[in-house]
């Protein structure tokens, strides 16, 4: 029972952060849709039974179990995951991801962060985090090699002058391609 409540507030605090985040670089579609199916029975009813609150319940349940049925059905439904995108029969198996989930993305990973480190979070955590991760992600070298300059400038300049627009349109432009922002990533 304790777990219910406490994973509930865990989940509405990581939308509602990620939701600032996203109005922040003018997404708040984005932000708003972000990570509903969490509240379904296939991936709530596993989070509270592996809930940890400083990490992720999937991670826990794919340790014991060996994988994770809410992994699954969270990654088949949420684009601003990269593993959303892979399809090892396509011509690239990790292709470009549009401009609106990887700034998704973003917002995700850098809220994810603040609420899982809480006292502990500084600028340089989530840079920290990701040059491990990095290496293990199957992610497209492009948009990873944003995500390394993104959160650089975190750990620089901090989140409220790295999360504009501009800048992350400036930065998907410079790695990805400026052909990526138009047709929602159709070259
Ligand atoms: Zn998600």
């Amino acid at each position: 029972m304790k777990n219910i409540i406490k994973h509930i507030i865990l989940i509405t605090k990581h939308k509602w952060l990620v939701f600032i985040f996203c109005c922040k670089i003018g997404i708040p579609f984005r932000g708003f849709m972000h990570d509903w199916s969490k509240y379904s029975p296939t991936e709530f009813l596993e989070s509270i039974k592996y809930y940890k609150g400083d990490r992720s319940p999937i991670v826990e349940c794919k340790k014991i179990e060996g994988y994770s049925k809410a992994w699954l059905h969270h990654k088949g439904r949420n684009k601003h995951h990269p593993e959303y995108w892979v399809d090892e029969t396509a011509p690239d198996s990790t292709p470009v991801m549009p401009y609106k989930y990887v700034a998704e993305m973003i917002c995700d990973k850098l809220a994810a962060c603040k609420i899982y480190n809480g006292k502990n979070f500084t600028n340089s955590s989530e840079l920290e985090y990701w040059k491990k991760k990095r290496k293990e992600s199957r992610i497209n070298k492009k948009v990873s090699n944003m995500l390394t300059e993104v959160f650089t400038q975190v750990s620089r300049q901090g989140i409220n002058a790295t999360l504009t627009k501009k800048n992350i349109k400036e930065l998907y432009k410079k790695h990805c391609g400026p052909e990526y922002l138009l047709g929602n990533g159709k070259k």
